[in-house]
């Protein structure tokens, strides 16, 4: 059951596209009733528009925070037409009903985002939009609400054709606009989570006298949305729809890279170059370069220039660096952009480039993603959902009391000297960007042989080697290197597979009840071990 719609209420923020609606309002002769500058703005359109403020009979008022709040206007919003009952009270008190509203609300998220004061930001919260869009919404049997300018066309042609809209077309529209007020709540309750936390006065509960929670990253609800912001080619798998989501309140970060060329980026793309990402920056203030191949680095390397990271990182396993996606944390050279030339790539990040260096990949490598990021600044919170929930953690950052060499515990063969112990706190650092179970050979500030994804450390023991002797020349890179693994050896097999290969120093956290017998055989090898005493684990 179609319903025509000939009396309107029109209240929105953003002005922009209008003038579809007002088009359809004047030639359908629509009744329209509208807000200060909304009224203002369609009278400047030719619709005959009356003020709310004639309606209500009151003025607006509050600085614009009571405008529609008033049974005239309500009463309009939330008679069941179809209910003769409320058709009838409605008569009685001399109220007209609305067949459409058509609402959107003061920008909280985008006044948040520009800086505004406290002030200005609680000004934003909408009260009466909100209250209109979920009225509207509630009485889809008989009115139609629109809250997305991208639906005014839609609207427009229902105006004109005389037709409106179907009861399930109405249903579709209540859902979006309540999708769009919970969204919109959510986003405000991010924000006073931030600003707002709960005070010392309040007492704890008892469990959160046994574990205080810090809850700017464990609320005690979790209502934190994302706006869509474009579906993908497809998701993992050609088989599966894969969207890009954006944080509200957030406008930095590797989902908002800017794109300086090349083809549009996948779902896989953003998984390896936000790996690639965090890895380089975490060895900032060091110059580095990340090579990331299904979520794994095959390279990472500190150089004194971005050219000479990428070529120590690309040199540690340039077969798996095919294809792969390489992140820079440092301005993109000419001469780094020469030698990532020959080499098939996906996706390169940074978070600049030199002029002649876009130039040369932009021509150069037609196909290759280049994207602009700002420093990233971690996030507090990292989510991963299981069936019927979220898992909910701080991420690991390098703020561990293990992650300062200063703490290590020196447990076998002699301390080591300037340059081992560069290469032992390089590879500590690096382990935190490779899948468990993780052991990873590193010489002179880069790695050589990465072995990740294993179901027990000694295949990765077995694999890092390998990757480290398998380069075309036959060199041995193991002897004299030092190794780091990610958790500790549960027996010392895995750490005799290194040593016998002639590793001279691993850096690992200690902490398993066979300990003794790893350190003992350290010492039998004359190999230097440090414990860190917390580990780095990445599923
Ligand atoms: P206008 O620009 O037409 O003056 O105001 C439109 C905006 O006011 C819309 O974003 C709408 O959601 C909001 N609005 C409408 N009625 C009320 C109200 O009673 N209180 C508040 N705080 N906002 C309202």
């Amino acid at each position: 059951a179609s319903r025509p719609i000939k009396r309107a209420l029109v209240s929105v923020f953003h002005k922009e596209g209008i003038e579809t609606l007002a088009k359809a309002f004047v030639e359908a002769g629509t009744e329209v009733v509208s807000t200060g500058s909304t009224a203002k703005r369609l009278a400047e359109l030719g619709v005959t528009v009356t003020e709310v403020s004639e309606v209500t009979g009151f003025p607006e008022c509050l600085d614009g925070r009571v405008k529609t709040l008033d049974p005239h206007i309500h009463a309009g919003i939330l008679a069941d037409m179809t209910n003769p009952d409320h058709a009838a009270q409605l008569e009685q008190f001399g109220i007209k009903p609305f067949d459409l509203v058509v609402v959107n609300l003061y920008p909280f998220a985008d006044t948040v985002r520009s800086g505004a004061n406290e002030a200005d930001t609680i000004e934003k919260i909408d009260i009466g939009g909100p209250t209109m869009v979920r009225a509207a919404a509630k009485n889809s049997a008989t009115v139609a609400i629109i809250t997305d300018p991208a639906d005014y066309a839609l609207v427009a042609g229902r105006i004109s054709n005389g037709e409106g809209f179907t009861l399930e077309e109405r249903r579709w529209l209540a859902g979006k606009a309540f999708a769009h007020t919970a969204s919109y709540d959510a986003t405000i309750n991010e924000w006073t989570a931030k600003h707002w936390p709960k005070p010392s006065t309040v007492e704890p509960t008892e469990e959160e006298n046994e574990t205080p929670v810090n809850e700017t990253v464990f609320p005690a609800t979790f209502t934190r949305t994302w706006d869509r912001s474009h579906m993908l080619r497809y998701g993992e798998n050609s088989h599966q729809q894969g969207a890009l989501y954006l944080d509200p309140l957030n406008q930095t970060g590797f989902a908002h890279a800017e794109q300086l060329g090349g083809k549009p980026m996948s779902y896989n793309n953003y998984v390896d170059a936000d790996a690639a990402w965090r890895a380089a920056w975490d060895m900032a203030p060091a110059i580095a370069v990340a090579v990331v191949k299904h979520n794994n680095p095959c390279g990472l390397a500190i150089g004194a220039t971005a050219a000479e990271a990428h070529k120590k990182a690309h040199a540690c396993d340039p077969m798996s660096a095919y294809g792969g996606v390489i992140a820079c944390n440092t301005t993109v050279t000419l001469e780094m952009a020469e030698s990532v030339r020959p080499i098939f790539t996906e996706v390169i990040v940074a978070p600049n480039y030199e002029p002649e260096a876009l130039e040369l990949l932009r021509t150069k490598k037609k196909n290759l993603r280049i994207l602009k990021v700002a420093e990233p600044a971690n996030p507090k919170t990292q989510f991963r959902q299981i069936e019927g929930g979220l898992l909910v953690q701080q991420p690991d950052l390098i703020n561990a009391p293990g992650d300062n060499p200063d703490a290590w515990k020196l447990v076998s063969g002699e301390p080591a000297d300037e340059a081992t112990l560069k290469d032992l706190v390089f590879a500590w650092r690096a382990i935190r960007c490779v899948k468990s179970n993780a052991i990873l050979i590193a010489h002179n500030e880069a790695t050589v042989g990465i072995g990740m994804g294993q179901v027990n450390r000694v295949d990765s023991c077995h694999l890092a080697v390998d990757r480290a002797n398998t380069l075309a020349d036959g060199k041995d890179r193991v002897t004299g290197s030092v190794a780091a693994s990610d958790a500790f050896f549960p027996f010392a097999d895995g750490a005799e597979v290194l040593m016998n290969a002639g590793v001279k120093a691993i850096v690992q956290p200690g902490g398993s009840i066979r300990d003794e017998e790893v350190i003992e055989a350290a010492k039998n090898a004359g190999v230097t071990m440090y414990l860190t005493g917390t580990r780095h684990f990445l599923h």
